[in-house]
Parts: C-alpha cells; structure tokens; sequence
C-alpha cells in the first residue's frame, strides 16, 4: 500500500506543499495563497500529489502556517515554529537557530540537538520585520522586482540610514530619499541593514547559537541575509539541498510521517 505524508503550509502570502512517500522528498510548488486560504492550501496538495505516478491508497495530511486552521483536508494541524524547526533539523542537523522570515510574520526559534523547540519569539505585529515591507518598498517605490532587490543591494557604496521603525513611515522616508537622488541601490542596502537591525534584536532574545539557518521567502534575498550576518556577526545560510521557502511545509510532512510510522 502506498502512503503518502503530506505537509501543507498555507502561509500569509504562498502555500506550498511537500510529500513523503517511500523515504523520497517531492516538493511541490509555491502559489500565492490569495483571498481564499484554504482553496490556496488544496491547490498546492493536489498540484503536489499530481506528480504521482499513482494516487496514495493511504495519506496522512499535517496543515501548518497561519493558513492551518482553515484546512479541512488536513488531518492535523501544527504550529509554524515546530514545523520549521523540524524542516530546518531535518535538512541541516547541526541547526541551532531558525530565523524564518515571510510574509507577514517574522520568528527566531532555538533547536535542541533533536530538532525539538527550546525557545522562541515572533513577531507579527509589526510588518517592519517582515517580507510585506520589502513587497511595499519595491512595488510601490522603488519600482524594482523583489527578486532584484539582493543583487542591487550589493552594489551599494554608502547605504542609506533609514530610521523609521514603522513601515509606512520609512516608506515616506525612501520617498524623500529618491527625491534627493540617493541611488535606488544605497536605499535598498539601507532597508535591509534596517529589517536586519529588527530581526537580530528578535534572534539574539533566543541566543543566536550557531548553526543559524534562515527559511522563508525572504531568505532568498542575499542583501538581507548578509546584512544580517553582520547584524548577528556570525553566518547566516539557507538551506544547501532545498529551497527555504519549503522547509515549514517539509517539517509538516515530516511529523505527518511520524504519524504514519506509527500508525
Ligand atoms: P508566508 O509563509 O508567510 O506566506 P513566505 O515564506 O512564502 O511567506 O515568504 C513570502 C515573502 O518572501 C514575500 O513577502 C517576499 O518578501 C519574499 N520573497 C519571495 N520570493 C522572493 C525572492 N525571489 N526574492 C526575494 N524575496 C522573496
């Protein structure tokens, strides 16, 4: 009988999904979660499972991301942070800090050898932290593509101050800041040396014991992970064998395969 353990991260911004069949990790797309939740977190297990050569005869389904309450397709729900943090252990076991950025929420969480959750903080109150700034900032200002925002940033020579800690704030500051002909590339440095301030005051509450892995969407951006190296003075990597955006959605498909185990 095949069984397929199936994670699904149904996030503020993209689901994703990821399945265990066989000791295999297939990893599933990324879609924009939408208006509608749940339809969001289907898609992604059904475009996932569709990569089959046959349907499961059985599946077990863990749901996690702020998405998960509103999943019933799943057999079980999970928090973020134990998701992440089991995806992070699973892909990299000296991991001792997860620092996950996306959409709208930011969290560093401490790992035992075991993968298990010794501590934690999040913050989803303030977008200044988060991936939602980044897409204000380069959508609405900059009038770059998010995917650019790393390589520019690295092009800097005298990055710009941005003091506002709130988001619509240091908008109006990077306003001011094109108007005075600061270089799209000093501004974007700045804005990440500014998240990064954020996010490493949030990290250090927790330790920042290293191995330090950064998931999420926003790890992707190499201006933001660098600058928070430099925020923490230690190495900050993504995950070497995946892609960071997926590792909560794994750490979801790992427990749902525990649950099979044991079944
Ligand atoms: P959530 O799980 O909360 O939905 P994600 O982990 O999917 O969030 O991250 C979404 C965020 O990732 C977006 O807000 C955006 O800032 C960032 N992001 C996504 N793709 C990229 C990319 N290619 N380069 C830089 N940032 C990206």
């Amino acid at each position: 009988m095949k069984t397929i353990a199936a994670g699904v991260d149904i996030g503020s911004t993209t689901a994703k999904c990821v399945l265990i069949t066989d000791g295999t990790v297939l990893f599933g797309p990324i879609l924009l979660t939408g208006a509608n939740p749940t339809k969001a977190g289907e898609q992604a297990l059904e475009d996932t499972l569709s990569k089959l050569n046959s349907p499961p005869e059985r599946r077990y389904v863990v749901a996690t991301g702020y998405g998960r309450v509103t999943a019933p397709f799943a057999d079980e729900t999970v928090t973020e942070i134990s998701c992440h943090g089991r995806g992070a252990h699973y892909l990299y076991p000296d991991t001792r800090t997860v620092i996950d950025i996306g959409g709208q929420d930011s969290k560093a969480i401490s790992l035992g050898d075991d993968g298990r959750v010794i501590d934690f903080v999040l913050n989803d109150k303030c977008a200044a932290g988060t991936g939602r700034f980044l897409e204000f900032a380069s959508r609405l200002v900059l009038e770059v593509q998010l995917s650019e925002l790393g390589d520019l940033s690295t092009k800097a020579n005298k990055p710009a101050q941005i003091s506002s800690t709130c988001t619509v704030f240091a908008l109006t500051e990077i306003v001011s800041l094109l108007a005075e002909g600061t270089s799209k590339e000093n501004i974007v440095a700045g804005l990440h040396n500014a998240i990064a301030q954020r996010v490493a005051a949030m990290v250090k509450k927790v330790g920042a014991r290293p191995a330090i892995m950064i998931t999420g969407g926003v790890a992707k951006n190499i201006g933001l992970r660098s600058a928070l190296a430099r925020e923490l003075g230690a190495e900050v990597n993504p995950p070497h064998n995946a892609d960071p955006q997926l590792v909560g959605a794994l750490g979801a498909a790992i427990v749902a395969k525990e649950r099979l185990d044991k079944a």
